[in-house]
């Protein structure tokens, strides 16, 4: 397969990228390297299976040749990013999900757009299967993500509908392995560096609002699964093993081996408050499940983040 990922310099799109590479797929990223990295691609930039086009989704660049699928990951995806541009995030998720659409259609290729969590808002049904319609804010200061993603869902859904396009959506749930970015702002990689630099580990609120952390190689076979598939979606992707954000800091440090202390800090506004995701949809309709327990996945990342340079670990 010639597969086009958008995305594909980022943390989740590099990892796609190489597993799609390793099994003999032919791969062209495209990435604005807003916050996706070239060292991310080092080692594929070796590959003759891949090569990477600099360009902004949301602006006109050309894609020759075949395409059998188009993988759409290209948002800022953290809240730290999003918060700080969110024209840019609803540009990403409309006009930059049209002209990808576009492009599958013509290529008559599968699409696969990466949906999130967040289009359930601050949920008031727990876990959140995908019937859930979600409880979102359209105007607070998260509504430039949620909003982009809901909207890129329902056009991805009028495009299957009215031009007959392949599509497959997928709602990824709070995801953490090598490759975050240390001053991202996330919470798994806040922790993991705070706590290796000795500093306080910033909890928000008082620690008791959840998530569900799933490892980036247990997300990918998700992804790969549902591009090599022929659902619509939306399937949901995490791990149901729900955490207190307290309990994911007390983890973190025993982890590490830190003494660093917990610093509470007001809960940002629309904060989630619970997260956890049914996963009956891709057990039954990708016979796919999470197999990496939390505290191993943490071992993974904290070990890729103490093998950064200092200054990889240490710039924002
Ligand atoms: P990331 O920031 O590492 O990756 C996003 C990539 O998109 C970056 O390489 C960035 O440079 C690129 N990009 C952004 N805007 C672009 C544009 N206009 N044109 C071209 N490239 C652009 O984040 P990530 O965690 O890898 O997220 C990837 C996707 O998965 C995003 O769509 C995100 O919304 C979704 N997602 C991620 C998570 C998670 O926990 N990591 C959870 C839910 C959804
Ligand atoms: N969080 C925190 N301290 C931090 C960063 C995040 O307590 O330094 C909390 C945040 O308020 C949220 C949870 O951790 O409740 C997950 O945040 P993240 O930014 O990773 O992703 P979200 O799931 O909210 O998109």
């Amino acid at each position: 397969m010639r597969v086009v990922v958008s995305g594909g310099g980022g943390f989740l799109g590099s990892h796609l990228c190489e597993a799609l590479v390793r099994r003999g797929d032919t791969v062209l990223c495209l990435d604005n390297f807003s916050s996706g990295r070239t060292a991310n691609l080092a080692a594929l930039l070796e590959e003759p299976g891949f090569a990477c086009t600099p360009c902004d989704i949301t602006e006109p660049f050309r894609v020759s040749g075949p395409v059998d699928a188009v993988v759409h990951l290209a948002s800022p995806a953290s809240p730290r990013d999003y918060l700080a541009h969110p024209l840019q995030t609803l540009a990403a998720g409309s006009s930059g999900t049209d002209t990808l659409l576009r492009l599958a259609v013509r290529r008559r290729a599968r699409f696969v757009l990466a949906s999130t969590s967040e289009v359930y808002g601050d949920p008031t049904v727990h876990p959140q299967h995908e019937e859930y319609w979600g409880h979102v804010s359209p105007v607070g200061p998260r509504s430039a993500y949620d909003e982009a993603k809901r909207f890129a869902e329902a056009l991805t859904m009028a495009y299957r509908r009215s031009e007959g396009a392949d599509t497959g959506i997928v709602r990824i749930f709070n995801t953490y392995g090598p490759r975050m970015r240390a001053h991202d702002g996330r919470v798994v990689s806040t922790f993991v560096r705070q706590a290796l630099d000795g500093e306080p580990l910033t909890v928000f609120g008082d620690g008791d609002q959840t998530r569900s952390f799933t490892y980036v190689d247990d997300l990918v076979r998700g992804l790969v699964a549902m591009v090599d598939g022929d659902r619509p979606g939306p399937v949901n992707l995490g791990n149901p093993g729900e955490r207190t954000v307290r309990e994911l800091a007390e983890l973190v440090l025993r982890i590490t081996g830190s003494d660093s202390e917990l610093r509470f800090l007001p809960l940002p506004v629309d904060d989630p408050v619970r997260r956890r995701p049914d996963i009956t949809r891709a057990r039954e309709q990708l016979g796919w499940q999470p197999r990496m327990a939390l505290e191993e996945g943490l071992r993974h990342t904290v070990k890729w983040f103490t093998g950064q340079p200092g200054d990889a670990r240490g710039a924002a």
